[in-house]
């Protein structure tokens, strides 16, 4: 077992992974920006080293300085969290170099979740249904006309490198293909340093279901069920659930078997998700494998009774799974997304929290970096809190989360708790009529 952990990133992610560390008894060392001097995981971690300028490429994506500090610090692993470097397979490659472990997956289990439209032939391949849709990138507007006509209107344009929800146009007749194949092209160049693409398929009210997968280096892969994730504004989610209302008995079977397919075929390594939209008559359709720890894993976590972050590590340092084969969900758990965010706009507000109170009792589990009088930066994203509510039934779980969003008080910033409580109190979502089009519906009930 590792003795002394890096974390390669900061806010709450970083406080998770420092609770799993202690809890191991794994020392910890943080690195932080100057712009992150107060934050509270250089407060909780045993060492802190100053990696840089406010700026994440200087800092936390800056890849020759986070290795160095590993160096020094003799620290054994490097845990990435989420975005910044965990999904980049140099940097895997980069650790292995300097005899440091990555707690993820191998470099290529990276590159290829990294590629969508490539995983997405590959699952193909391997009988794992996708998205009518390219086989491989576009080679151009040609192709996409092509395409298009055969698999029908709407359809969408995504960057095969994309994420984040960015990169993806919709089309809705072959006159706009022109137009949407360009302005997809600009973007996946200006945010991802690639301009492939691929189109499929758009299916309207679709769910977004996820399955969390667990491999050892043994070759052993066993899966952790589902997670509803089709509240989403601009295709990035806002709450998660587990398990889904939606799903059966025997579609989670399925859902598991396939995630559990998908993760052979690439023989995956260490924890991922893989995510599949899921059509009203259920049929199922890989969408694209995640190669580290979700901002909602923990919802998978209430319902299954697992530490997901121990889990990384300790499957990093060799450990195999010990664990029985099945896993069913106990109760139900939802997650809301808190962000530093104008609710009505979703635009983000950085500032100084004033007042900070945050809520208790039973069920109710917050993960935060944040705290009164801490100042949010404006250089990295707007995610300050994960507010998880778990009750025996969905029902118990949306009571308590709604209580728990009263109860949370943040006075200084806007956040996005107005929007949640929106949300919990509408009727479609209380009796689980959710697809990925509901926020769109619940801003335009006309429409
Ligand atoms: P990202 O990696 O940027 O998150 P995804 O491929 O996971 O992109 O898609 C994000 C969201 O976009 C999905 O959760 C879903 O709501 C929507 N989406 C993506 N592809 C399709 C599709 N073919 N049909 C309908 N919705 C889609």
């Amino acid at each position: 077992m590792f003795k002394k952990i890096l974390i390669a990133n900061r806010g709450e992610i970083a406080v998770r992974v420092i609770r799993a560390c202690r809890e191991l008894g794994i020392r910890t060392v943080a690195v932080y920006s100057e712009a992150d001097k107060t934050n509270m995981h250089v407060r909780l971690a045993d060492e802190t080293i100053c990696i840089g300028p406010a700026s994440a490429e200087q800092s936390y994506l800056n890849v020759p300085a986070i290795l160095t500090t590993a160096e020094i610090t003799d620290s054994e692993a490097i845990h990435p969290g989420y975005g910044f470097l965990s999904e980049n397979p140099q940097f895997a490659e980069a650790c292995a170099a300097s005899g440091i472990a990555f707690i993820g997956p191998t470099p290529e289990n990276i590159r290829l979740g990294g590629d969508k439209s490539k995983a997405k032939q590959v699952m193909k391949r391997r009988g794992v249904p996708v998205v009518p849709g390219s086989d491989g990138p576009l080679s151009g507007t040609d192709s996409a006309v092509k395409i298009a006509k055969k698999i029908g209107f709407p359809a969408i344009i995504k960057a095969s490198m994309g994420g984040g929800g960015r990169g993806m146009k919709i089309i809705n007749n072959e006159e706009e293909i022109q137009d949407a194949f360009f302005m997809a092209q600009r973007e996946a160049l200006a945010a991802f340093g690639s301009s492939e693409l691929y189109i499929e398929k758009y299916l309207r009210n679709v769910r977004h279901i996820e399955v969390q997968v667990l491999a050892d280096s043994k070759g052993r892969i066993i899966h952790l069920g589902e997670r509803e994730c089709s509240i989403q504004r601009r295709h990035q989610k806002l709450i998660e659930e587990a398990p889904s209302c939606f799903v059966t008995e025997k579609l989670r079977k399925r859902l598991g078997e396939l995630a559990i397919k998908a993760a052979r075929a690439i023989k995956y390594r260490n924890i991922g998700t893989v995510e599949f939209i899921v059509t009203p008559e259920e049929e199922v359709y890989f969408m694209e494998f995640n190669t580290r720890v979700q901002v909602e894993h923990p919802v998978t976590e209430m319902v299954m009774g697992m530490d997901l972050v121990k889990q990384q590590i300790l499957l990093a340092s060799g450990q195999p799974i010990t664990a029985k084969k099945v896993f069913k969900p106990r109760g139900a758990a939802i997650e809301c997304r808190i962000n530093a965010e104008d609710p009505d706009r979703f635009i983000p507000c950085p500032g100084k929290i004033e007042f900070m109170h945050q809520p208790g009792g039973p069920g109710i589990r917050v993960d935060t970096a944040a705290y009164c009088g801490w100042t949010v930066p404006s250089h990295y994203d707007s995610l300050i809190a994960k507010l998880i509510a778990y009750g025996s039934n969905r029902q118990e779980a949306i009571a308590r989360m709604r209580r728990a969003l009263d109860e949370f008080v943040i006075e200084g910033i806007k956040t996005t708790i107005p929007f949640h409580k929106r949300v919990l109190e509408n009727k479609d979502f209380i009796e689980g009529r959710i697809d990925t089009g509901f926020i769109d519906r619940l801003n335009n009930p006309a429409a």
